[in-house]
């Protein structure tokens, strides 16, 4: 496969171009197609794969296919396990819209909350958020969930191993109106992901690096 094979929007091709990437990695053929067609994903990919792209690519088209008509909260949310990989998820993100309209925002522990809160009622099309500090958010009403049409859950093994799934598995249920939901790790065996595959997903289609 290659990446004018997904008919992707013309802006994201042009920031495949500038990043100098050639051909889909692995794992990128194995998830871009299906999730290209809404569907749920459970992909296992360790870091270093291609996986952040894997899912920023899906959601950057479907924010570009179906352009908001006006300003709101973000309709992508991206769960991720630190603060460090937000930031990093967050930086990759703009490289690859680069060359569109649309935004992305973190928000993290360690922050200041009311800046942060500023920031979620801007125009953002995409959050990255980890699970704790989002809750907060949603229990002071700063983040209106019915917004999210597609839920991305990274690493979701360090997410268990550090005892986030019951606040993901929450954030999951405020985000019940969405259309799509993809979930990264970097093994999906043996882990006790099991169950929340189940809860989480719908009929997904499972990928591997
Ligand atoms: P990740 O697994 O998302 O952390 O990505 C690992 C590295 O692979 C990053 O430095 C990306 O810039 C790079 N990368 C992602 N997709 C491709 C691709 N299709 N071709 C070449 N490098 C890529």
């Amino acid at each position: 496969m290659s990446f004018p094979d997904l008919d992707l929007d013309p802006r994201l091709e042009r920031a495949l171009l500038d990043a100098g990437y050639q051909k889909p990695t692995t794992i990128q053929s194995a998830v871009l197609e299906a999730a290209l067609e809404q569907r749920d994903i459970m992909a296992s990919a360790p870091t270093g794969t291609g996986k952040t792209a894997a899912f920023l690519l899906p959601a950057l088209q479907h924010l570009l296919d179906f352009p908001r008509r006006d300003l709101g909260h973000a309709r992508i949310l991206i769960l991720t396990p630190t603060r460090e990989l937000a930031e990093q998820v967050c930086q990759y993100g703009k490289k690859l819209m680069a060359r569109t309209e649309l935004t992305v925002g973190s928000i993290v522990g360690g922050r200041d909350f009311e800046m942060d809160a500023d920031l979620l009622r801007g125009n953002l099309d995409i959050l990255v958020a980890t699970p704790g500090r989002l809750i907060q958010y949603l229990e002071d009403e700063k983040f209106d969930p019915r917004q999210v049409e597609m839920l991305i859950i990274d690493e979701a093994d360090r997410m268990l191993d550090m005892g986030f799934m019951p606040a993901v598995e929450r954030i999951a249920g405020e985000v019940r109106w969405r259309k799509q939901t993809m979930l990264f790790s970097a093994t999906l065996e043996g882990r006790g992901l099991d169950s929340f595959v189940e809860r989480l997903l719908e009929s997904p289609i499972t990928c591997e690096a």
